[in-house]
């Protein structure tokens, strides 16, 4: 129990009396007072003593960096990409080719990678965790059906679209419900969109495609199956496909800026990175022997082509981009601009279809107060007929009442 200090006399003196302020003695002299060498060398050193460190300055905020790094490794990464084009361009043999590298030696597979590229008949998602460093990364891959070639108006490239808004529409209800903690995110990250080389740049299909897609994900152009071009050709379709993109306003995703504090072989990087836009790439499912070396590629008579050989084709980039450098913006990007793009349109959705649902039960009950008076007016008139009645009937008693004949016949 806490005690009455105030009725404690022990403490009676503190609280009424004012402390006593430290005057200086009237006999002491202003030499007195200040003082001497040594006891300014004793003053110093006693402050030298109590002046803080520089870690006792610290208030421990500067770990932030490394607790949420903690945080994130323990958590562990989720990524989701798909692949999108027509049919036959080599998709799968892409994805196959992604993950099959060596890049992550001690990785296992799971056998459903391991399968053989098969024509996509559905949309198929396939997941596989890799760590490297002790970081997680949950890949999830998604294969879409190759769309016809010609907008002939079979909808075949709506699955695609509804894929995407699936995907938000489960986050949006993950983060709308009680629980929101370890939320799973299958939002699409971003889109490997496929060209054909055979073509003359975009196809009306990429076109209207790309414009169904560029507001709800990161699309990153690829020119298929590269190897069936010469190196004049590839930068002739480049730069074509490149000003399709700019005519037709196509949002295709922009790499960031560089910070100016990135060291020159970063720098240097990007650059090149961002030069290969669209990237000509190529899938193999085979691997060949070159030089005594084992390499994914594409044989022909007149060569090997090696998948990851970055004289040959982009494919080493599109990997480094997607995996090593690019990978936390795509997710920002998806994060901050097109599921908030989702969100916005959902919830204007939500808002005239509420506007809607109360405009049509105001009609409905407008319909039943009508319904409703017409009951009134029912019973309004019943009444008015029962007091008619009741007045009547009065009337008829009254009138008995002065004939008794009537009453004794009446009985
Ligand atoms: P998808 O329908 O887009 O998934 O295409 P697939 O991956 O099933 O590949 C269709 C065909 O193209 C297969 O015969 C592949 O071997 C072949 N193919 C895949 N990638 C390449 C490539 O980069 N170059 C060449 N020349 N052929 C490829």
């Amino acid at each position: 129990m806490f005690r009455n200090l105030k009725a404690d006399p022990k403490f009676s003196c503190c609280q009424e009396k004012e402390p006593a302020k430290r005057t200086r003695p009237s006999n002491m002299t202003d030499r007195q007072t200040r003082p001497n060498a040594a006891s300014r060398k004793l003053e110093l050193s006693k402050l030298e003593e109590e002046k803080p460190s520089e870690d006792d300055e610290f208030i421990g905020f500067a770990t932030l960096p490394d607790q949420v790094h903690r945080k994130a490794v323990k958590r562990g990464f989720e990524f989701s990409f798909m692949v999108v084009g027509e049919t036959g361009l080599g998709k799968s043999t892409l994805i196959n080719s992604l993950f099959l590298t060596d890049l992550y030696k001690d990785r296992k597979f799971p056998t459903h990678i391991l399968d053989n590229a098969e024509q996509t008949t559905d949309i198929e998602r396939k997941q596989l965790e890799i760590e490297e460093k002790g970081v997680k990364v949950r890949l999830s891959v998604v294969d879409t059906p190759g769309f016809s070639e010609a907008l002939n108006g079979d909808e075949s490239w709506k699955p695609i679209i509804d894929y995407v808004d699936r995907q938000f529409e489960q986050y949006y209800q993950a983060e709308s419900g009680v629980n929101r903690k370890n939320i799973q995110d299958s939002r699409v990250h971003c889109c490997l969109y496929f060209i054909s080389p055979y073509g003359h740049g975009l196809k009306p299909i990429d076109i209207f495609m790309m414009k169904k897609l560029h507001h709800k994900v990161n699309i990153i152009p690829l020119i298929a199956k590269s190897d069936t071009l010469t190196p004049k050709e590839k930068a002739r379709l480049k730069s074509k496909i490149l000003d399709q993109i700019e005519e037709n306003q196509l949002d295709i995703y922009k790499f960031p800026e560089c910070d100016s504090d990135e060291d020159e072989e970063f720098k240097e990087q990007d650059k090149e990175l961002k030069a290969a836009i669209p990237f000509a790439v190529v899938g193999s499912n085979t691997v060949v022997e070159v030089a005594g070396k084992k390499v994914r590629g594409r044989m022909y008579q007149w060569g090997i082509v090696e998948v990851e050989n970055p004289a040959h084709c982009d494919f080493v980039k599109l990997r480094q981009m997607l995996i090593s450098t690019h990978m936390q913006d795509l997710k920002d990007i998806t994060s901050d601009i097109h599921y908030e793009n989702y969100r916005a349109e959902h919830l204007e959705a939500q808002m005239k279809h509420s506007t809607r649902e109360r405009t049509k039960l105001k009609r409905e009950s407008m319909m039943n107060l009508g319904k409703l008076e017409d009951t009134d007016n029912l019973i309004a008139q019943k009444d008015a007929e029962i007091q008619r009645m009741q007045e009547m009937l009065a009337k008829m008693q009254a009138q008995l009442q002065t004939s008794p004949r009537t009453a004794v016949n009446g009985t």
